[in-house]
């Protein structure tokens, strides 16, 4: 029960309100700890309710003492500009009976709309790093009050080039505020962030990024990369039972070519990548939680953050690179438990790197060939058995004798994983230099 934190009456009518119950185990763990003011590294995946974990404390502590006269006193640092809106409507909802007021400050906006917004005065700032740069540089963003920094998808705004932009905005904040770090990952990449912006932080690990729903049934369909993959797609499209679907890329360049082919086969599509602007895609994910449409197709911009009820199939028409991105295209479906199917089709240049995510997320996928369009790619002959693979030993079973089976168990017994993570699955990260658009 969320009575049992003690926390400011308003916060619990609100969370009454919405029927909150029960708080998630991330909650659980991290709510009294933030609440009694220490820092915080928290290990926890998206749709594990790490939103709430860090709002409901940062929001206690700003009711407890009403300060009026003081600039903004939270800071919320974030990657992606989606999941910064998401953020703003989870501060409203829970600050709904307060006098407290939130501001979205991410790039693609009108620089002085958002400088005017800051004048106001918000008591929570929310956005990404590069802009909110670019806005304290211009003097608009006063930091010398702020009492609780939050870094949420730490190790996401890392990937993304955003780390010299938050540890600067972190060396403006006061000293002696509470620092609030989240990620996915276990990764040593975190480590100067860690290490230069909390204060004797305690590490909470929860739900770790390879712990995955396990409602969510997980696939893989053999194909020959152009037209025979395409048809694959298609045909998932048309056959399979859902609600709504995302369709994964790996490039902005594959998302629009893909979606121009779905339009022109009659399905209503929305395309979400990082060049679309801000209008378009606020409009993509509206119609896709409204139900205007069905399918949306996306860059891994989309796979952070996005919280759409009754997305349940995720279809990665590319595989992702890395192990933690597939876990976060997934976690896009199956939200707060409920079910869902994420199926990825693998051709020959595919088999390693699925190979690799079966290791790093200790699971086998489930082998599905579609009725009428089986690959010419059976799978690879002959697999030597690698027990050089971090985190891994020598089995008999391995992934490339099961190619031929009978589809296997959907998640092997969960072996605890060992970190660090990130790096467990031998895969190159994908990193950037320059950051990515917010
Ligand atoms: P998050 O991991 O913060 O993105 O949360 C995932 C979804 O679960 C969001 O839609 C939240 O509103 C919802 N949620 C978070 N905590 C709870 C809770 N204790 N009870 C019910 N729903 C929750």
């Amino acid at each position: 029960m969320f009575a049992q934190f003690a926390l400011h009456e308003r916060l619990l009518k609100a969370l009454d309100s919405l029927s909150f119950t029960e708080p998630t185990a991330v909650q659980a763990a991290a709510i009294p700890k933030a609440l009694e003011g220490r820092d915080l590294r928290v290990t926890a995946q998206t749709g594990s309710g790490k939103t709430a974990a860090f709002l409901l404390p940062l929001l206690h502590r700003l009711l407890a003492e009403e300060k009026p006269k003081s600039g903004a006193r939270a800071l919320i640092l974030l990657p992606t500009r989606e999941l910064a809106q998401q953020t703003l409507k989870e501060v409203e909802r829970f600050a709904q009976f307060t006098f407290i007021k939130a501001c979205l400050i991410t790039g693609g906006e009108d620089f002085k709309v958002q400088g005017a917004r800051l004048r106001k005065n918000p008591e929570i700032i929310i956005g990404t790093p590069g802009r909110l740069n670019e806005q304290f540089n211009a003097g608009n963003l006063p930091l010398n009050d702020v009492e609780v920094l939050v870094l949420d998808e730490a190790d996401r705004m890392l990937d993304m080039g955003f780390s010299e932009d938050v540890l600067k905005l972190a060396a403006q904040c006061p000293a002696q505020r509470q620092t609030l770090l989240f990620s996915a990952t276990t990764g040593s990449g975190l480590r100067e962030m860690i290490e230069t912006v909390l204060r004797e932080p305690e590490h909470l690990l929860l739900n770790q990024v390879s712990e995955l729903n396990e409602e969510v049934s997980q696939q893989v369909v053999l194909v020959d990369e152009g037209e025979h993959k395409e048809a694959v797609l298609f045909w998932l499209l048309q056959n399979e039972t859902y609600e709504k679907a995302i369709v994964f890329t790996n490039t902005r360049v594959q998302a629009d070519r893909l979606t121009g082919r779905l339009i022109a086969a009659g399905h209503k599509v929305f395309v979400l990548h990082g060049e679309k602007d801000q209008k378009d895609r606020k409009l993509a994910i509206e119609r896709l939680k409204q139900g205007a449409v069905k399918i949306l197709v996306a860059t891994d911009v989309a796979a952070r953050g996005l919280d759409v009820d009754g997305l349940d199939l995720v279809i990665n028409y590319d595989m992702p690179r890395k192990g933690d991105e597939y876990v976060h295209r997934i976690g896009r479906t199956g939200r707060a438990g409920a079910a869902g199917v994420a199926i990825s089709l693998v051709a020959h240049t595919d088999w390693n790197l699925m190979s690799s995510i079966e290791r790093y997320l200790k699971l086998r996928f489930e082998q599905r060939v579609i009725p009428g369009l089986k690959a010419s790619y059976k799978g690879p002959k002959k697999v030597k058995a690698s027990g050089k693979a971090a985190g891994t030993k020598k089995k008999k079973t391995d992934a490339g004798k099961k190619a031929g089976a009978k589809p296997a168990a959907k998640r092997k017994p969960a072996a605890k994983p060992k970190a660090p993570l990130a790096s467990s699955d031998g895969m190159a990260p994908l990193k950037r230099k320059k950051p990515a658009a917010e």
